[in-house]
């Protein structure tokens, strides 16, 4: 190339942490300012919304980018705006469902043979309102400085475990630079053969997935995927594609787990779209979860029959590959239950 001027090196990392950490901060947390951004009026919705729900409204600008304006039953809205109806009681639906505030080691959950669930980070970068943890009392559960310390000793004293699976809230909360450094040393506990990120932020803020964390992935020894959490075709656009896209070519498996929502995706053709789209994006569908019964989330519920009747109706449509496991969580089995 003729011209070689010479470039100013732009800290490429920097303006990457920026930009995410950015619109996080900015998320918008009101119902007036996400009515506003997806251009609708409180009393054009049909139903009525809450500005106390007990778990705050939290949705950053890609998100809302993705929802259509002037639709009311928008499903990506519909995941995220604060209806009056979460604050209905509703039998059957209680504040801890799957009893894991009891786990010994704060910040570890060693339910399932051979896999901890290390919970990293106390926050999401989205409030979803169907979320089974909505009552959590994170601050306790966080796995920071001397509480991180004890949970990976305890891994590396166990050498029943095999896989580390890293949750939260959301596990891409945390620093790259604390990522780096838990990376650093699950490493170097030799048992541990694989590791997985269970997370929604990427689907929130693409831009998340920044060049020093898909890096630190990729050189990692151990066998890296990560599970994303996406519920609807429409929240997979080219922003998420291309951000993905780094992490496809290193190699690292992905995955994806979504819940039947009643409204968002509980019928055919989206959950085939959903899968479809998926596949495109290079993920594989691995779990359709069936709600937890989560106080404040009754109106996402979809009846176990008609959630089978549904995945085998995509059994049908669609190749084997692209059907997930429809699964429900139950407190005290030693796995979760598949029941199609
Ligand atoms: C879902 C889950 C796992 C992982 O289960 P897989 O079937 O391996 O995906 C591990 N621990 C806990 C507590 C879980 O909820
Ligand atoms: S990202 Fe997951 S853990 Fe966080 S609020 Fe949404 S459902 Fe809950």
């Amino acid at each position: 190339m003729k011209n070689t001027t010479p470039i100013i090196p732009v800290s490429e990392p920097e303006c990457q942490v920026k930009s995410w950490k950015n619109l996080l901060k900015n998320a918008i947390t009101t119902t007036d300012a996400l009515l506003a951004a997806v251009d609708l009026q409180a009393n054009q919705l049909g139903y009525e919304i809450t500005e106390d729900s007990g778990f705050s409204l939290r949705v950053p600008q890609p998100y809302i980018d993705k929802i259509k304006s002037g639709d009311p039953l928008d499903p990506l809205l519909l995941q995220v705006l604060t209806q009056k109806q979460e604050l209905e009681e509703v039998t059957g639906y209680n504040r801890d469902p799957l009893q894991e505030n009891n786990n010994q080691t704060p910040g570890l959950l060693h339910k399932y043979q051979g896999r901890v669930l290390l919970i990293l980070a106390s926050a999401c970068a989205v409030n979803c309102r169907y979320c089974f943890r909505r009552h959590f009392p994170y601050q306790d559960q966080m796995a920071s400085g001397d509480q991180l310390s004890q949970s990976l000793q305890y891994i590396a004293a166990d050498t029943s475990i095999s896989e580390v699976i890293l949750s939260g809230g959301d596990p891409l909360m945390v620093s790259d630079r604390a990522l780096v450094s838990l990376f650093d040393r699950l490493d170097a506990i030799p048992h541990l053969k694989r590791v997985r990120i269970h997370s929604r932020l990427p689907v929130v803020i693409p831009q998340r997935l920044t060049p020093t964390f898909v890096d630190r992935l990729s050189s990692s020894r151990l066998t890296t995927s990560m599970v994303l959490h996406i519920n609807h075709a429409n929240e997979i656009d080219k922003l998420l594609i291309e951000h993905l896209a780094p992490l496809r070519l290193a190699g690292i498996q992905l995955l994806n787990q979504s819940v039947l929502l009643k409204q968002v995706n509980d019928n055919l053709p989206t959950l085939k779209a959903l899968s479809e789209s998926l596949f495109d994006a290079g993920i594989l569908p691995y779990y359709l979860h069936l709600l937890d019964k989560v106080a404040g989330a009754a109106h996402f519920d979809v009846s176990t029959q008609q959630a089978v009747a549904l995945i085998q109706s995509l059994r049908e449509q669609l190749p084997g590959y692209l059907i997930p496991r429809l699964a429900v969580e139950e407190a005290g089995k030693p796995s979760k239950t598949v029941i199609a």
